[in-house]
């Protein structure tokens, strides 16, 4: 009986090795899914919302924000504030500050919803990291010259 016992165990124990070696080896010649963070990222999904970022003439590279003030107006947390001028003999008013304050923004996008010139857009930012919430407002114009700058620099 009590050798029964022993043998039972003795099996027992081999054939969870067995088992547990099948899945190693089984995940041993699938693809890596893991990425090696922070010196990869992941590719966000298109639905995926980071805070709001301006986005830019594709031809002129300049905002499409004609600074009419909506976005300011319908966001419920005052998270936005922007500024404009009318530069001597223009048509229209330029963008000269565009600032998001994401310490308070609730990603409820109101703002990209109210703006008919598809001049915001959700980024794809989601793996921010600051000291302080001064960093977490944000200069979405320097942001677009920014990314305008990497671009012109990479082509
Ligand atoms: S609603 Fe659009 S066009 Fe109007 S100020 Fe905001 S971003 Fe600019
Ligand atoms: S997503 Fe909502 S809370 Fe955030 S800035 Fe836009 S309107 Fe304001």
């Amino acid at each position: 009986m009590i050798m029964g016992a022993y043998f039972k165990d003795l099996f027992g124990g081999f054939w969870s090795l067995i088992v547990g070696l099948a899945i190693t080896i089984k995940y041993f010649f699938q693809p890596v899914v893991t990425l090696q963070y922070p010196h990869e990222s992941l590719k966000m999904t298109p639905r995926f919302r980071g805070h709001i970022d301006l986005v830019a003439d594709p031809g002129t590279g300049e905002p499409l924000c004609i600074v009419c003030g909506m976005c300011q107006r319908s966001c419920p947390s005052g998270c936005i504030s922007l500024k404009g001028e009318k530069p001597e003999g223009a048509k229209k008013k330029v963008l000269t500050a565009y600032t998001l304050d994401f310490t308070r923004c609730s990603l409820c996008g109101l703002c990209v919803e109210s703006c008919n010139f598809g001049a915001i857009d959700f980024s794809k930012e989601y793996n921010l990291a600051g000291p302080s919430r001064e960093a977490y407002v944000f200069d979405l114009l320097k942001r677009l010259k920014d990314r305008r700058s990497n671009a012109d620099a990479d082509a």
